[in-house]
């Protein structure tokens, strides 16, 4: 059985129209198992839903899940109208009843949350989770009103993961085994239709895989199942030269290396969640990144290595960052002082994005953060702290040699007026990393685009 996993990303979920483009493509596939996001804007939502009840302010929680709801009932309204079946009536009976069932469950843990006053990590899982939670069921009732054979199945018996809330860690023994059944309902002749973002610990509570988690939800199922493809559909033609939205003459590129994509992800290209590729990679599964509104486009394929022979790969460029500087106290110089930097940093779990050490010190580039501050309290014991706020980081991925070595008329030209905080490249990598002040980094990665990509 060769498994095809798809993965709809929330504007392919956005309303009932794309909801019918998105179910036209699965009926594309033989033995297809479907990930889909939850709608537009939900999640963000339902977050601030958490926040407002948290801050005391349950009536706007209220309305935020109200809004939700109506939006969601719209959607199923519309959708059974313009395809009509003898079973809309009950399809929407069904709909209604789940929906009603969901928001009451969702007002608890907003009640809850008042109550309590604070938003605990594990509850704002149960709460963000909600989304996918009722987008996968719905999308799936509505698959039923077009003669097609969609079952929900419900991401929590397949999605196994620790307790780190917020970020949880994927347990791929247990999401194997339980994958296993995916290929029964395939061989019943149904198609599963599954909530990506979200998971369940062994202590059954929900957790959550991270923002933009759906994509590595869609991956973890396709390394379990071993699937022929894993495939992300979102509203752009693939992984471009750069963000399409700043950078309007990007171009998709039509194969990059496993590698490639998840630096690009990381550095960050919001097209692809960083973990997805890892689980493709274990297996050797190509990751296609395709566009729902454009199905006949080739979008980008993802593999162990890509064709090609391009001085520059792509640019990515990452906002509100900052520069945190420590200076060792003078009994603290030698070796121990970059263990215990990085020591301090892996307590919060916090991902360093680019790192310039001399003798006595260490400037790290990192997501600007509240927990900043606490952060240099920390540090103190170690050395001296700085931090300069509103930086940007500009990376050049699949970066060559001459590339850089040219970067004088490559790079520096176009940003000759320009303070440069940070300047990092690694050969065997071929990640080149600027830092830069935030409000230069848009129109850098512009001129930077225009002189290495036309
Ligand atoms: P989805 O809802 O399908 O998950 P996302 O919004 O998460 O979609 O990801 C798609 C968006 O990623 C695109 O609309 C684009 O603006 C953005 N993006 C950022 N960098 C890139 C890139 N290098 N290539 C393609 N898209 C990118
Ligand atoms: N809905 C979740 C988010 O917005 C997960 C996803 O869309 O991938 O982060
Ligand atoms: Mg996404």
């Amino acid at each position: 059985m060769q498994i095809n996993v798809l993965k709809f990303g929330g504007t392919s979920m956005a309303d009932h129209k794309t909801w019918k483009k998105v179910l036209e493509i699965i009926k594309n596939y033989e033995w297809p198992v479907v990930v889909v996001s939850a709608t537009a804007r939900t999640t963000r939502q339902l977050v601030k839903a958490a926040q407002l009840a948290a801050s005391g302010d349950l009536e706007g929680a209220f309305e935020i899940s109200e809004s939700i709801k109506q939006r969601h009932q719209d959607i199923v309204d519309n959708f059974l109208q313009e395809n009509p079946h003898a079973k809309n009536d009950l399809i929407r009976e069904s709909c209604f009843k789940n929906m009603d069932a969901k928001i009451g469950k969702l007002n608890k843990l907003l009640t809850y949350t008042s109550r309590q006053g604070k938003l605990s990590p594990q509850m704002k899982d149960a709460i963000s989770a909600m989304g996918e939670q009722i987008s996968s069921y719905l999308l799936a009732q509505c698959g039923l009103s077009l003669g097609m054979m969609t079952q929900h199945i419900e991401a929590r018996r397949l999605i196994k993961t620790d307790n780190e809330y917020g970020k949880a860690n994927p347990n791929k023994m247990l999401i194997s085994q339980h994958c296993g059944s995916l290929e029964t309902v395939l061989e019943n002749g149904f198609t599963p239709i599954i909530g990506g973002f979200y998971g369940e610990a062994p202590d059954k509570t929900i957790t959550t895989l991270g923002f933009e988690g759906s994509d590595y939800s869609a991956s973890l199922i396709g390394g379990a199942v071993g699937a022929e493809t894993i495939e992300i559909w979102t509203d752009v033609s693939g992984v471009y030269t750069g963000d399409p939205r700043f950078i309007p003459e990007a171009k998709p590129l039509a194969e990059i290396s496993y590698f490639d994509a998840t630096e690009m992800a990381y550095f960050g290209a919001k097209v692809l969640h960083p973990s997805t590729l890892k689980p493709a990679q274990e297996r050797n599964i190509p990751v296609y990144v395709k566009n729902m509104f454009k199905p006949e486009d080739a979008g980008t394929k993802i593999v162990r290595e890509a064709d090609h022979d391009l001085p520059v790969l792509a640019l990515s460029f990452k906002q509100n960052m900052s520069l945190l500087t420590v200076s060792a106290h003078e009994t603290l110089m030698g070796f121990s002082f970059l263990p215990k930097v990085f020591s301090v940093l892996e307590s919060y779990r916090l991902p360093v994005d680019a790192v310039n050490t001399t003798e006595a010190s260490v400037t790290i580039a990192i997501s600007d953060d509240v927990i900043l501050d606490q952060l240099s309290k920390d540090f103190i014991e170690i050395g001296s702290v700085s931090i300069e706020r509103g930086k940007g980081l500009l990376t050049l991925i699949g970066c060559s040699v001459q590339t850089a070595s040219n970067f004088r008329n490559l790079l520096l030209e176009p940003l000759s007026d320009l303070n440069i905080d940070m300047i990092s490249f690694t050969k065997e990598k071929r990640i080149f990393n600027l830092v830069i002040d935030d409000e230069e980094l848009l129109p850098s990665a512009q001129k930077i685009h225009r002189t290495l990509f036309s």
